[in-house]
């Protein structure tokens, strides 16, 4: 299957590593004759991106085609009467993205649409999570009515907080609680039953699958072999001289050094096939010429550009590179983000994968217990809409609980 596309939120941001990405919007033809109708088959994925419910950017493609839409939101159906072409479609959609999304002062998509009544009259606003300005929609189009009716619905925050990411929020309770149930990341969730369900059922199976695990683990992505190609790169990489980057680099910044390396990765990670040390070895010498191989956003940048739904693969095979970039905390909730990224965005069929995932990270040292435990109860939008993080988050649930689990295991063995 070819990948999922992934676009920058603003197409007009030529910059793969624009820090807001959603799916390509995706259309299918059904029916005939006068019963013609266009399916958004990821109408609810593309919203969740924006932030904005699915049927607020349908109805805006029936606003503007002249056409009928209708929702089915359960089975997430979204149809636009009539056939109309994909890019159609999209192009309409960077027309929503502009008039109903994007902050009218700093063009940032972190915005939330409110209601402010004033007398008899109606405005419907944008406030920006960016820059905090407050910025109206153009009133006059057909799809407020649609909002005004159909208002976004408010949802219920526990706290409220900015940069959740890295906020050293304690986790109420600590450890001793096993069932993390009442985690920050169940706030306003309670629809989520089903899926609560499911990760429940498949805790259960990893539990039963790691009763052997460690070993099994072991076998699987042999962190023996891994670790002697991490000694071996660390010396092949003693050598280099260390620069001091200074410039962070803006993300909407195609030129900037994250974009360059992001490329440079992507264009190279294939032609190296036979010989990935030198590749990875190449990647932290093209970091460095860059200077930011000390970066915690690099290690997010190579996230997103070695991984592909072979994650599972592809971890133990460039893992010796993140074990060389990952340097602290910051560095490692980098990584988490471009799992985030890769799951959430790119490939959401990964998305049961997530404690795999995170077990692989794990068993190379990439990540620490106390590092994920945090990351894993704490919903951020650093590195991704919120829901989206919630949905990473919930889904990471079985490996969390097999670290809490396997804890007091390890205590014994290692002494
Ligand atoms: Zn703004």
């Amino acid at each position: 299957m070819a990948s999922a596309g992934i676009v920058n939120i603003r197409r007009d941001v030529d910059d793969k590593f624009y820090r807001y990405r959603m799916p390509l919007l995706t259309t299918k033809i059904e029916g005939k004759g006068n019963g013609i109708k266009t399916v958004i088959p990821n109408m609810a994925d593309v919203a969740r991106a924006l932030s904005r419910p699915p049927t607020y950017p349908t109805k805006f493609f029936g606003c503007e085609l002249g056409a009928q839409t209708s929702f089915d939101e359960k089975n997430e159906r979204y149809i636009v009467n009539g056939a109309h072409d994909a890019n159609r479609l999209r192009e309409l959609l960077d027309g929503f993205i502009d008039k109903f999304v994007l902050c009218k002062s700093c063009k940032n998509p972190e915005t939330e649409l409110i209601i402010l009544k004033q007398g008899r009259t109606e405005d419907i606003i944008r406030d920006c999570k960016a820059c905090g300005e407050r910025t109206g929609v153009d009133m006059r189009h057909k799809l407020t009515t649609f909002i005004l009716k159909n208002p976004p619905v408010k949802i219920k925050k526990g706290k409220k907080k900015t940069g959740t990411g890295d906020a050293a929020a304690g986790v109420g309770g600590g450890g001793d609680s096993p069932d993390a149930e009442a985690s920050p990341v169940e706030n306003g969730a309670e629809s989520d039953d089903e899926l609560t369900k499911k990760i429940k059922a498949e805790a259960k199976d990893l539990n039963d699958d790691t009763t052997l695990t460690k070993e099994e683990w072991s076998a699987d992505t042999s962190p023996e072999a891994v670790k002697q190609r991490i000694k071996a790169l660390e010396g092949g990489l003693a050598g280099v001289s260390i620069a001091n980057g200074e410039d962070e680099g803006s993300d909407d910044d195609a030129n900037s050094p994250y974009s360059q390396l992001g490329k440079w990765v992507e264009e190279s990670k294939d032609s190296h096939e036979g010989d990935t040390k030198a590749f990875l070895v190449a990647a932290y010498k093209k970091a460095e010429e860059l200077g930011i191989e000390k970066k915690h956003k690099s290690v997010l940048v190579l996230a997103q550009a070695l991984f592909t739904d072979d994650v599972l693969n592809e971890i133990p095979k460039y893992g010796a590179l993140f074990a060389k970039t990952i340097t602290s905390e910051k560095h490692q909730k980098a990584l988490l983000g471009g799992i985030e990224r890769l799951v959430g965005l790119s490939h959401p069929d990964l998305l049961p994968a997530v404690p795999k995932i995170l077990m692989a990270l794990y068993q190379l040292d990439l990540l620490e217990e106390e590092v994920v435990t945090q990351w894993g109860t704490h919903v951020s939008k650093k590195y991704t809409d919120k829901e989206t993080s919630k949905k990473v988050r919930k889904a990471s649930e079985p490996f969390l609980k097999w670290l809490e689990e396997a804890d007091d295991d390890s205590d014994d063995d290692e002494q």
